[in-house]
């Protein structure tokens, strides 16, 4: 029988959580998922340096909210824990003197400042820059030595001289390198802790990792790592690199540059289960033309062999896409909660906000739209008579006066202010004064919101605002018309 199934997330704690760090936690999710197996987060914080506070909670607040639960980590403990890598230094140092005594590593006591000077020595003479080994050479007593008398040590990788070494990736495929190219890395740093280059071996082993996602910028440190399993004698997982989020062409996603984070996205606006179902395809594609797949139907379709190795773009305009189309499919109800807290500061009005919430959620591609939809709610802007002119209804500010003027009494006289009725007598007047519907709908709609674009017609945004708010602005149109004409 095969191993289980068994992926890891292992975020460093160094900011916010971007939207490639998303997709791959997601793809360990769902590859965990698709073969039953479990899917473990990992807080990978040994670069004390680049510890932010605050991070963690946020990887924990990032993957709950989007769905993506896991079944081993810091906070749910597991069996092979713990999951922090600072709780776990013993483990790391241990190993790393396993790959000493096996002739795989050596202690390094360079002091930085001599690494700085050799560095600077092999740029002057357009060298590659790598260390040049001369603590290999060190003897036994020697190193016993220095480290009786605490001379500060690093332990480094010793590569191999020659030959070449290879590995699959199921995005890129094969790759081999020289080892001649690759440097003897750093496993254990002076202040006794792990670089990543090592923890991440020993602790994707020891967790029994079967599948690891990553960022492709991890491709070119991948041969080193498979030396390392090499010299333990441990099993390869699978790799699976997957390429960069890009904004266009050249340039990478960053939050930085201003690029939105999961929670940016969520606070403008975007709904979880679009956003997820949108990260899901940045790089990975079902086959096919359909394009919502559920968080739930992703579990089960998922699969590595729809990565693609061409780097994804994030398309804003398709996520503005895709989460319209999650608006439509959510009930109504649910849609006016979600909606409420964009009336807050913008309405005050005792208006049906629920028929409001209607008419938004099929015009609605992000929530925080809405405000600037119906903003016109609250109080009539400043607008142009031009607004009146409109080649398709045939009005024109002349026409749409008169129209207005006719239907004042006709509107005051209605006492069941409601869609059936206004429609019945709007319509009427119509036929009555021989025009067009448009030549009566459009200049009430342009005098009551003062806007080309609103949440609805003309009848629709009557019956919002109501009787009074109506006339008064129905009055306010005829006066600017009459005034300007
Ligand atoms: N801690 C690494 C990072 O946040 C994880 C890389 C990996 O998944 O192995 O980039």
């Amino acid at each position: 029988m095969a191993a289980e199934v068994r992926t890891r997330y292992a975020p460093s704690p160094t900011g916010y959580m971007h939207i490639g760090n998303l997709r791959t936690a997601l793809y360990e999710y769902l590859i965990a998922r698709k073969y039953n197996g479990k899917f473990i987060l990992r807080i990978e914080d040994t670069d004390q340096q680049r510890y932010v506070e605050g991070a963690e909670e946020a990887v924990f607040k990032t993957l709950k909210m989007a769905g993506i639960r896991h079944d081993e980590g810091p906070d749910i403990g597991g069996p092979y824990g713990p999951y922090v890598q600072s709780q776990r230094r013993h483990i790391y140092i241990e190993y790393a003197r396993k790959l000493v005594e096996s002739g795989n590593a050596y202690y390094c006591f360079c002091a930085p400042e001599r690494l700085a000077e050799l560095k600077r020595e092999q740029e002057a003479k357009e060298l590659p820059i790598k260390y040049d080994r001369r603590c290999l050479s060190l003897s036994k007593s020697e190193i016993e030595k220095k480290l009786a008398d605490n001379v500060p040590y690093v332990i480094r990788q010793k590569m191999p001289d020659t030959g070449t070494t290879c590995f699959e990736d199921v995005v890129y495929g094969t790759i081999t390198v020289d080892n001649s190219i690759l440097e003897d890395q750093i496993l254990i740093k002076s202040d006794g802790l792990p670089t990543y280059n090592f923890a991440n071996v020993v602790d994707d082993h020891l967790m029994k990792i079967t599948h690891v996602v990553r960022g492709s910028e991890y491709l070119s440190s991948t041969p080193k790592y498979n030396l390392l399993y090499k010299a333990f004698g441990w099993e390869i997982p699978t790799y699976i690199h997957v390429p960069p989020v890009m904004k266009n062409a050249t340039e990478k996603l960053s939050k930085r540059k201003g690029d939105p984070s999961f929670e940016d996205l969520v606070e403008e606006g975007y709904l979880v289960e679009a956003i997820v179902n949108f990260v899901a395809l940045l790089g990975w594609s079902p086959g096919g033309d359909r394009e919502i797949y559920s968080l739930k139907e992703l579990e089960q379709i998922f699969d590595i062999k729809g990565i693609n190795k061409a780097p994804a773009i994030f398309d804003m305009n398709k996520l503005k896409w895709m989460n319209g189309e999650y608006i439509r499919k959510m009930p109504p109800k649910e849609f006016h909660q979600m909606a409420k807290p964009y009336y807050r500061g913008v309405i005050s009005r005792d208006i049906d906000l629920e028929k409001l919430s209607g008419l938004l959620q099929v015009r609605t591609e992000v929530l925080s739209e809405i405000p600037a939809k119906i903003d016109f709610i609250e109080n009539l802007p400043e607008y142009d008579i031009s607004l009146y002119e409109h080649k398709k209804m045939k009005t024109t500010p002349e026409g749409s006066l008169a129209s207005l003027r006719e239907m004042l009494p006709v509107l005051e006289g209605v006492s069941d202010w409601n869609e059936e009725v206004l429609k019945d007598v709007l319509l009427q007047l119509a036929r009555k004064l021989g025009v067009k519907n448009g030549q009566i709908l459009w200049p009430l709609r342009t005098a009551i919101t003062g806007k080309e674009v609103t949440p609805g017609g003309a009848i629709e945004m009557a019956y919002i605002l109501g009787k009074d708010e109506t006339l008064r602005r129905v009055k306010i149109g005829i006066e600017k018309l009459s005034s300007s004409l």
